[in-house]
């Protein structure tokens, strides 16, 4: 099923108008017709999919209904239809390349961030992007302990492993280069809280845009603010603690603390992030290098210059990666089609 079809049927599942409602508007916005591929470095063995995919049963044949009972169509039956749930796909695997290849997509939380892992399964992916909390709205509720906990059963019923195959998209909002001293203390609040939640949920790694160069302020000082928020956020996220307090479900945390994924920008105005060298200047600046990382998202990097569109091409742009930021930094590519087409 393509990502629009099912962002929009969940639309139409969800339609109380709850704030996450939002979020699968968004991706069906903003996300569509994207994959999200994490790299395979310094991620844990994992649980191999074959279980994965056979725990789960099939969905049930349709059952013809009898002649007798035939009456017309309703809205009811309209509405049970939609919310049937889409049948399985296939487990996304590439047996051939001799290893698993970590694909998906950006998977709708609405209901709770525990429905990341059925919608996950129901499109094949072994790995997935999501949203954490509202990221059109400063503030959140936090996430529900109930939902963390069936998060946490359903993922390792079905073999997705938070510190290997989740990645979290940042809020919109949050620009981590604003000079303004009350909107800084705003948007850096609201990223520790991303982390946080990371953290409570065992998420590894946090991808989110680095920032933009606001209020007449140069690249150069936006580079040292993101990066100094990055310090700091780092230092007071340092335990990587699953710390949701009295009464949370103590879950495992991410040990070393969640490693921040700057993601590469389109090149648009004081946007920071669209050349290679703004992501290597904000990493040369972060004192834990081992909590810093990069998403490159091709249209980003196609629409700033790099090309992508053929195999050569990709290679030359991912060794141009290479020689600037250094690919042990590279966590996961964002592959967007919609407004390209590769080869
Ligand atoms: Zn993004």
């Amino acid at each position: 099923m393509s990502k629009r079809r099912a962002a929009s049927k969940r639309k139409t599942r969800h339609d109380e108008g709850d704030e996450m409602e939002e979020e699968a508007e968004k991706v069906s916005e903003a996300e569509a017709d994207s994959k999200v591929e994490l790299t395979q470095q310094e991620t844990p063995a994992r649980k191999s999919d074959s279980s994965a995919t056979t725990d789960t049963p099939p969905p049930p044949p349709p059952t013809a209904a009898p002649a007798a009972k035939r009456r017309r169509r309703t809205a009811k039956d309209d509405k049970a239809e939609t919310d049937k749930p889409p049948p399985l796909a296939p487990r996304t695997t590439a047996s051939s390349f001799g290893k698993e290849i970590l694909i998906g997509a950006h998977v709708s939380a609405s209901g709770g961030v525990h429905n990341t892992i059925p919608n996950a399964l129901h499109i094949g992916a072994n790995a997935f992007a999501l949203f954490l909390r509202s990221q059109r709205k400063w503030s959140s509720p936090p996430l529900d302990p109930a939902a963390r906990r069936s998060f946490r059963v359903l993922g390792e019923l079905h073999g997705y492993d938070p510190a290997a195959h989740m990645l979290p998209h940042g809020s919109y909002l949050v620009n981590l280069a604003q000079p303004d001293a009350a909107k800084a203390a705003l948007a850096y609040a609201c990223f520790v809280d991303d982390l946080r939640r990371c953290a409570q949920l065992g998420i590894r790694l946090y991808n989110f845009h680095p920032g933009s160069a606001v209020d007449g302020s140069t690249k150069e000082e936006a580079v040292r603010r993101i990066a100094a928020h990055l310090n700091a956020a780092h230092r007071e996220t340092a335990a990587g603690a699953d710390d949701d307090g009295p009464g949370g479900d103590d879950g495992p945390g991410v040990p070393g603390g969640v490693v921040t994924v700057l993601e590469n920008m389109a090149g648009s105005g004081n946007v920071v992030g669209s050349r290679f060298e703004e992501l290597r200047d904000i990493i040369a600046l972060v004192d834990d290098k081992d909590r810093v990382g990069v998403c490159i998202d091709t249209c980003h990097a196609f629409a700033a210059g790099y090309d992508m569109r053929t195999q050569d091409a990709f290679d030359r742009t991912m060794r141009e990666f290479d020689e600037i930021v250094g690919l042990k930094y590279l966590k996961a590519l964002h592959r967007e089609f919609a407004p390209l087409s590769l080869q």
